[in-house]
């Protein structure tokens, strides 16, 4: 079975969503279809969200009509025959309907989770009919009977496993097989989602637990690049990547994938395929086991981060410090990215700031602390890096005319991180784009 997951631009016109229709006919074998919602429309309904938090009710009635207004032409656009154009209408009608009711009760965090989660909804609800419009054998599977997350926000693999195995089963004779993307239910069974760009995630956790062929993720660009095009002029596509390779671009920052998307596909050796919607011929990257070839492969970056450095005399000659320091990120539940120690002081990174406060209030328990915000990581991927002679000489004298706050080398084969303050971020991909790959 192939697991393949479509992303908002790949579903975002109805001619798009008419073409995967085409793709996924042409894929052999059975097939399960994870749709993200139609490109846009997450946003909208964080805009809207935002809007009743705050209390402007017109704000988001405002919303409400302009996407209702863009979902009454998609639909008019994508199906053919009048009775398929008034189911397609009447499902716009129910989920605008749905919205207007979650706008006039009392808005919460829950409600909030409620409404993002419609636009998966939707775009897999028109996509089963214009496949049923088509005659195609297909079935539309609820994801928020399967996937969910338990009380620390990790997806429960096996038993997503559990509940979409036997649910496979009953379904044998059926070919295409749809679901949802970024939703799932948490542990006291509410709506929730596996956070922004989720979609890549639930593939691979699928992928995972029925054991799937393949997972191939298609989207709006030949593969995984060698740096990030959105902020580089020449970048160009990676055919081939390990696991840990991707997992460590995904983690800082390469958008293309969610930033956990390959642990579940790793955990079983499950491949990962990028591919192009606009171009499929093109061969994209696959991501496995098998050892690849080449020094550097790519570059990312991640934003938000926040160093914090911890400098205190009682670390001299003294153990058991760094780990009454990392227990107080444990404590408050906060992941540390990067770590750079000398004998009197050490430094880490962290993205999530909820609990700045509280674990920077407990540090100074061990001595001076510094916090600097606004910093980005810039990870330089490639095979065996760890092997290769001249790797720092290379990065640094690329990166020669910038402030380095922070390197982290040797802790992986395959990653060298660098913090740099986030203004500096776009020059130095730029740099490591012209000292590490020549392209201008
Ligand atoms: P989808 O809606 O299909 O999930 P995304 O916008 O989430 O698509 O991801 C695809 C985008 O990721 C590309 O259009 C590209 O701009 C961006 N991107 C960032 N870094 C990389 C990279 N290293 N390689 C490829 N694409 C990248
Ligand atoms: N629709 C969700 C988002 O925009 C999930 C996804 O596209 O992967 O974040
Ligand atoms: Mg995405």
């Amino acid at each position: 079975m192939l697991v393949v997951k479509f992303g908002g631009t790949s579903v975002g016109k109805p001619e798009r969503m008419k073409k995967i229709a085409e793709l996924v006919l042409g894929m052999p074998g059975r097939k399960m279809v994870v749709l993200s919602a139609l490109s846009g429309t997450t946003n909208a309904l964080v805009r809207m969200g935002d809007h009743l938090l705050a209390g402007r009710i017109p704000g988001a009635h405002q919303e409400i009509a302009d996407l209702e207004k863009h979902y009454q032409q998609f639909v008019g656009e994508l199906f053919q025959s009048p009775a398929y154009l008034a189911i397609g209408q009447e499902i716009v009608s129910r989920y605008f309907s749905l919205l207007r009711l979650l706008a006039a009760g009392r808005f919460d965090d829950r409600s909030y989770r409620e409404l993002l989660a419609q636009g998966e909804l939707i775009s897999t609800e028109l996509f089963y009919h214009h496949l049923q419009e088509r005659k195609i054998n297909a079935r539309l599977l609820p994801a928020l009977h399967f996937m969910s997350i338990d009380e620390n926000q990790e997806p429960e693999l096996d038993k997503i496993g559990e509940r979409l195995k036997p649910l496979l089963e009953t379904l044998k004779d059926v070919n295409v097989l749809v679901t949802q993307g970024y939703i799932c239910r948490n542990h006291s069974n509410e709506i929730d989602n596996l956070k922004r760009g989720g979609s890549d995630y639930t593939a691979s956790l699928i992928g995972a637990a029925i054991r799937a062929e393949e997972i191939q993720i298609w989207t709006d660009i030949d593969g995984m690049h060698n740096n990030d095009p959105r902020v580089v002029k020449k970048t160009m596509p990676i055919a081939e990547l390990t696991f840990d390779e991707a997992s460590e671009l995904a983690y800082f920052g390469a958008k293309i994938l969610h930033p956990s998307t390959i642990v579940p596909a790793q955990k079983y050796g499950v491949p990962v395929r990028l591919k192009n919607t606009m171009d499929e011929k093109a061969p994209g990257t696959i991501i496995s086991n098998k050892g690849t070839q080449g020094g550097y492969k790519a570059v990312a970056a991640k934003d938000g981060i926040m160093a914090i450095n911890i400098k205190s005399s009682r670390m001299l000659l003294a153990y058991g410090f760094l780990r009454r320091v990392f227990e107080v990120f444990e404590n408050h539940k906060t992941p540390i990215d990067m770590i750079s120690t000398s004998e009197v002081a050490v430094s880490v990174t962290i993205d999530e700031t909820k609990n700045l406060e509280a674990i920077v209030a407990e540090l100074k328990n061990f001595g001076t602390i510094e916090v600097d915000k606004d910093q980005s990581i810039i990870c330089v991927v490639g095979h065996m890096l760890s092997e290769k002679p001249g790797v720092l000489a290379d990065v640094f004298k690329a990166l020669a005319p910038l402030k380095i706050r922070m390197v982290s080398y040797g802790g992986s084969h395959n990653n060298i991180s660098i913090l740099v303050p986030t203004p500096q971020k776009e020059q130095a991909l730029v740099l490591l784009n012209e000292g590490l790959f020549h392209l201008k």
